[in-house]
């Protein structure tokens, strides 16, 4: 952070009134994650309410864990015991005060700051200009894409006073949000990236859109954009007098011409200036999109004064940029973390944060190159020694000249090598086992060799979890209910497909409050894995109920007779065991019928050492309307039934009974808890809010062979693909038995490649499908989507006559599971 902060400063610019014990030093750090704490004496925490949680809940963790100084909202009561400890400020919104520290830190930054913002690209502009201007100078820019209301305000403290310049990207989803990026970023140069043609929610048209997002350079002295975008250059042209603009086109006018030499694997960008100035650079890319934002970049780079042989330095090194953060199955058991895009502390960060989030292994060992971030080493290292400590590693590999002071602060745990080939030639890959393993390193170090190196042979098919969808789903459910309501995940059946344990873990860091899965083994791998949730086990059988008390898993009982077993065999250890009821209001699938009522008093008199942890029931149609009435009959049966039991008990166990489909239809049913399932997994089979859901998995394989066939001939086993006219196929590297359902055979099923529908041709195979690519230019190795964003599961669904549910859960365990984090 550029200004440390008394406290008389930081009510000056909250407007908040400190309370509790004085705090007579300065604030360095700011936080908002009870996570990501370095130095706790110095750090502000900033208590933001979101919607599942109040940071505010963290205080005695944190007051514990050693913080002073709390930022809160005013209508929370401050604990009198806590305030003798700490110093708390309370303002009406912790947000708008955590945006106007940012604005002050902003205002303390006297180099120029390059704003961007647009629809696509702009996080890519921002990382290749920061890229590029490193050859010349110090560059403080926004991590990944952190260009929200809470993002720029990080990526703002993240900029420190040897800082030369800073980049930073301003994101908004709809109207009016803009206004305090603006505030924040004040930026002295901007770049708009360029306009989507999609509608946005948030924005009545895209005229509106543009106007929404210009208005972050409303002070700024330039403003960099492409007229060849009609749209933007009108809206842009009618807002900013000349002076300010500096444009860029194909055609002449503009302040600079730009034209494209595509070669084989580069492209040579000439700009002609007004002043007929040339300048001419190698690129090494030749597709659009690339070179619409690498002439923005150097048209940055140039307004900024870089010299051009450095600029061209810059652009040599650029790559395509994969800001995603990967988890993927390593050697040995081990689980790797893939941040082989990553050149400051502020990614480094990041990366630490997700690697502290995964489930426990044996050690955590960080795999490291030299920052690309230039400054003082000496600082650069101590900041990254600091970072490291906090995050607790077991040990540490650098690679590179520059990472190697961090053998001084870490004297046991660091090894060094110079070059990513000396660490391949000398590295042991069954050194690792069991471990967690984070590589992260600036592009030029090339670290997917050290990946390649200790991942799992990945076969053709991978399905892709994202565990950003996946929040966002989770939290779209959560605000169907009230806060205090219970979520309860389905994570039956490896978690619908998508790999039980990294979802399960990944819910625990969301604030899951329960899992449910199908059998007591699901539940003995999730505990072996480190998840420490309650878990419900909704069909345990009585040969694992030594396994159900050895892993605390919590049982379902669904009939007096196991009730009956459960309750002998706990009376017999002398054990108390928590325990669900299943009561069958219409499933009539598992679960006690109102008739047993009687029996199931008895049972529950009998055996007080079977607590009943909830009562709930399962509805059979709350996704279709038509049976709307059963449902509600369901529910009432349900009620009568759970009021009847808790009269004979002296505590009162959770109730619960909506599904996914059951929050959105009967959210007045929420009762204690809800049991959230295919939801979460991206499919609203009310089909009401589908379109509030994100898409979770994309089930991806690659081209093995493309064939031209002649006229007349037949593809496949029984010669049920035909093709009278000859033409192309392509055949796809997954089969029925990783999942991909016989039933798509002779056309029913398609896939995507190239962004092109290719229809499977003949019969699906066991490890292999032929697509129709006739139209389609693909070669071997490129990637097919069998499902995913653009190709929906209902559809598919459909298409064969089956559901979600089935598509999902049929994927093979032979398919790889790799989750990342845009
Ligand atoms: C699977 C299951 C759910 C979740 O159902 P979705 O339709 O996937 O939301 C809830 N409750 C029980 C008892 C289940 O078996």
């Amino acid at each position: 952070m550029l200004s440390s902060l008394s406290i008389t400063q930081l009510e000056e610019l909250t407007g908040g009134k400190a309370q509790g014990k004085e705090f007579p030093g300065l604030i360095t750090q700011i936080s908002i994650d009870s996570r990501q704490i370095i130095q706790p004496e110095q750090c502000l925490f900033v208590a933001l309410r979101g919607v599942k949680a109040d940071g505010a809940d963290f205080i005695p963790t944190l007051i514990q864990a050693g913080l002073r100084v709390f930022l809160v909202h005013q209508d929370r009561t401050i604990d009198p015991e806590l305030a003798k400890n700490a110093t708390f400020i309370p303002v009406k919104n912790t947000r708008n005060a955590l945006q106007a520290i940012a604005s002050f830190q902003r205002s303390q930054f006297i180099k120029p700051v390059v704003g961007i913002t647009g629809s696509n690209g702009k996080t890519i502009v921002k990382e290749w200009l920061g890229q590029v201007l490193s050859q010349s100078f110090t560059v403080a820019k926004s991590p990944k894409s952190y260009n929200s209301q809470v993002g720029v305000p990080l990526s703002i403290f993240g900029i420190q006073a040897y800082h030369q310049v800073a980049i930073l990207e301003a994101g908004v989803s709809k109207l009016g949000e803009m206004h305090t990026l603006s505030a924040m970023i004040s930026p002295n140069l901007g770049i708009f990236t360029n306009i989507g043609t999609a509608h946005e929610e948030g924005f009545s048209s895209i005229e509106e859109k543009i106007r929404e997002k210009l208005q972050l350079f409303q002070n700024s002295q330039l403003l960099i954009y492409c007229r060849d975008q009609a749209l933007v250059s009108k809206e842009i042209q009618e807002t900013f007098s000349k002076e300010r603009l500096i444009s860029w086109s194909e055609k002449p006018g503009a302040d600079f011409v730009v034209s494209a030499k595509k070669q084989e694997t580069q492209t040579k960008l000439i700009l002609i200036k007004s002043d007929l100035n040339t300048f001419t650079f190698q690129i090494p890319f030749t597709d659009t999109a690339s070179i619409e934002n690498i002439t923005h970049v150097i048209v940055a780079a140039l307004t900024l004064g870089q010299e051009i042989p450095s600029i061209q330095e810059g652009l040599k090194h650029l790559k395509p940029v994969d800001m995603r953060l990967t988890l993927k199955p390593g050697l040995n058991d081990s689980l790797i973390i893939d941040d082989t895009y990553n050149n400051d502390i502020a990614g480094l960060k990041v990366a630490l944060e997700f690697l502290s989030q995964q489930r426990p292994k044996r050690r955590k060992i960080l795999i490291l190159s030299d920052l690309l971030q230039q400054g003082i080493p000496e600082k650069i290292y101590s900041e990254v020694s600091e970072l490291i400590k906090s995050y607790g590693l077991d040990q540490i590999i650098g690679v590179g000249g520059d990472v190697s002071r961090l053998r001084d602060f870490f004297p046991n745990q660091f090894s060094n090598y110079p070059t990513t080939e000396a660490l391949l030639q000398s590295i042991d890959t069954d050194a690792f086992q069991n471990d967690l393993i984070l590589i992260t390193g600036a592009r030029p170090f090339a670290f997917e060799r050290i990946v390649n190196r200790l991942q799992q042979r990945i076969h053709g098919t991978t399905l892709e979890i994202n565990l950003n969808a996946l929040t966002h789903n989770f939290n779209f459910y959560k605000r169907q209910v009230k806060p205090e309501t219970k979520m309860m995940v389905m994570v039956k059946a490896f978690a619908y497909g998508g790999g039980a344990a990294e979802i399960a873990n990944h819910l625990q860091t969301m604030g899951a409050d329960y899992l449910a899965v199908a059998f007591s083994d699901e539940g003995v791998s999730l505990r072996k894995q480190g998840i420490r949730l309650p878990i419900m086990v909704l069909n345990p059988v009585e040969e694992s109920f030594d396994l159900l008390r050895e892993f605390d898993l919590e049982p379902v009982v669904f009939s007096p007779d196991f009730f009956g077993k459960l309750g002998r065999y706990a009376q017999n250890h002398q054990i108390q065991l928590p325990i669900h009821l299943d009561l069958d209001t219409g499933m009539h699938r598992l679960g006690f019928e109102k008739l047993q009522l009687e029996e199931l008093k008895v049972l529950i008199h009998s055996f007080p050492e079977l607590g009943i942890a909830s009562l709930y029931t399962h509805l059979v149609g709350a996704d279709e309307e038509e049976h709307e009435e059963f449902s509600l009959g369901q529910l009432r049966l349900f009620m009568e039934m759970k009021e009847e039991l808790e009269e004979i008990l002296d505590y009162r166990p959770l109730v619960h009974a909506l599904n996914s489909a059951g929050i959105i239809r009967y959210p007045e049913f929420q009762m204690d808890m809800v049991r959230l399932g295919i939801g979460l997994y991206g499919v609203e089979v009310t089909g009401k809010r589908d379109a509030e859901l994100k898409s979770v998995s994309t089930l991806k394989t690659t081209i093995s062979q493309v064939k031209i066939l002649p006229p007349g001939a037949t593809v496949g086993y029984s010669r049920k693909g035909k093709l009278p006219h000859g033409g192309k196929i392509a055949t796809l590297a997954i089969g029925y038995a990783d999942g991909y359902d016989r039933r798509f055979s002779q056309g029913k099923g398609y896939v995507l490649i190239n962004g092109k529908k290719a229809s499977v041709i003949g019969n699906v195979c066991m490890d292999m499908t032929m697509v129709d690519i006739s139209d389609i230019d693909a070669k071997a190795g490129d990637e097919a989507i069998i499902y995913g964003e653009q190709i929906s599961l209902k559809e598919l669904g459909d298409q064969i006559g089956t559901i979600p549910y089935e598509l999902l859960t049929n994927i093979s365990t032979r398919v790889k599971r790799v989750y990342y984090l845009d």
